[in-house]
């Protein structure tokens, strides 16, 4: 453990500490025991700042309070979780945190009509549009998460009964979404080569509509899917949406924030991506992006009436139940919002950094790549049966001897136990850091006398 990120917490947690003497005085000024606990708070910074300078001294304790503990991976390790790269937050959303964590802190200039889209101070009305922009869309609305997104749009255009199509690579959630509304999911079934094409999504509408009498509701296909983060054809597959005129939701969960998304070229009806996923966003969080054409379907207002008031509550959407994200989490979202759209530019060079690493990965002997190859993502399913599991079968650890040895290098995120087929995502990773995993793998190779290749 290094120590100097052990202190940069503590000193983190002092200031927040201080803060609080703010927090329970009253405007007009400290009081004497107030003035002495901050001078002592100070001192004790002072000494811990002292501390970080000489790397000298010992870390106090790692629980924050109860079974919490200090989350330190992200600074001591690299972490090439599956599902966590693109959501790690900047360091501008980080302070956003800091400073709009208290609950409704988004609330303080909420004027009528009374919609957090609506809110101009900070400027979420102007957030909303720059999103749908993003995502090249006419209108956008922030929702809890992507599943919250598909569920909106589904319970919006399907009917009890309704088919929703989706891929036999799609997320549970669009499952539970379609689950939800009362209606059916069917699978677009896989090309040998783990690919949805828009042959095999027409096809299945035929079956569907033979069997049901009745067209799909919606086709919901994920750009990259979650298991192989295989590029699928969505331009093809919205073609043949339009052509049986259903609406197409693009679920762009490992695609919206990591790299230029644009609906309307892509003939998506709906855009629905993952905040804490790929945004560098709080969880939960993610964006709901529509045409003007599907807006008042999707975004519906109240037509509720109380019986006994007749209260009405006017412009609040049904499917967004009124207002969604609030707080920390939507200030995340738009503090990292500037760095997210600059970072989409430069997809090609992560692209590049995944293919850099995967050829040294598979310099291994019997370490492959089960995902489309080159990638066109930063996700990968890798296959080391015929190399780390190996090691596994008679190593007295099991399939956790790989982990240890990813962790003695201060690597983390893989499967713990896991050396047959599992997921690494290398987003965001700089050069150095790419560097230093490969030659990592290729290091654990070599110590279990695995062939190493080039
Ligand atoms: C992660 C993921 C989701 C769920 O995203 P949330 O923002 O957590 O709801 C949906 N679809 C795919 C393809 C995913 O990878």
């Amino acid at each position: 453990m290094d120590l100097r990120v052990h202190k940069t917490f503590e000193a983190l947690f002092l200031l927040e500490d201080i803060r609080e003497i703010f927090r329970q005085s009253t405007p007009k000024g400290l009081t004497k025991a107030e003035k002495e606990r901050f001078s002592q708070l100070i001192t004790g910074l002072k000494k811990i700042i002292d501390e970080m300078e000489t790397g000298k001294g010992t870390p106090a304790s790692s629980k924050i309070v109860g079974s919490i503990d200090l989350r330190t991976r992200e600074e001591e390790c690299i972490n090439i979780h599956p599902i966590q790269r693109g959501g790690r937050l900047t360091p501008e959303a980080r302070k956003a945190v800091i400073a709009y964590g208290d609950g409704y802190s988004t609330c303080d200039f909420c004027r009528k009509p009374f919609r957090l889209d609506k809110i101009t101070r900070p400027g979420i009305l102007d957030f909303h549009e720059e999103l749908a922009q993003f995502v090249g869309m006419d209108q956008a609305r922030v929702v809890p998460g992507a599943r919250r997104g598909f569920q909106a749009a589904v319970s919006a255009v399907a009917e009890k009964g309704d088919t929703v199509i989706v891929s036999a690579l799609a997320h549970y959630t669009e499952f539970l979404a379609a689950e939800q509304a009362d209606a059916i999911v069917k699978e677009v079934p896989l090309s040998p080569r783990n690919l949805i094409t828009s042959d095999a999504t027409a096809q299945k509408i035929e079956e569907v509509s033979r069997e049901t009498g009745k067209l799909p509701a919606l086709i919901m296909i994920d750009h990259f899917d979650y298991q192989y983060a295989n590029e699928h054809d969505v331009l093809g597959i919205a073609k043949v949406a339009k052509q049986y005129g259903i609406p197409f939701l693009y679920n762009g969960a490992y695609s919206v924030g990591i790299r230029p998304v644009n609906g309307k070229e892509i003939g998506a009806d709906f855009v629905v991506g993952s905040g804490h996923k790929s945004m560098a966003s709080v969880a939960p969080s993610g964006v709901l992006a529509t045409t003007n054409e599907w807006a008042p379907k999707v975004f519906r207002t109240t037509r509720m009436v109380g019986d006994i008031t007749k209260r009405k509550f006017g412009i609040k959407e049904v499917e967004m139940m009124g207002c969604t994200l609030m707080g920390a989490t939507l200030l995340s979202m738009m503090a990292s919002f500037p760095a997210v759209k600059e970072r989409t530019q430069h997809w090609d060079e992560e692209l590049q950094k995944t293919n850099y690493f995967l050829d040294q990965f598979q310099r291994v002997h019997g370490s492959t790549v089960l995902s489309e190859y080159p990638r066109k993502n930063t996700l990968t399913k890798v296959d080391t049966t015929g190399s780390f599991d190996t090691v596994a079968k008679t190593h007295k650890r099991r399939g956790f001897f790989f982990s240890d040895e990813l962790a003695g290098r201060g690597i983390v995120g893989e499967f713990a136990g896991a050396t047959r087929t599992w997921k690494l995502n290398t987003y965001g990773l700089t050069w150095d850091q790419i560097r230093y995993l490969a030659e990592s793998f290729v290091a654990i190779g070599e110590k279990y006398n695995i062939p190493v290749t080039g």
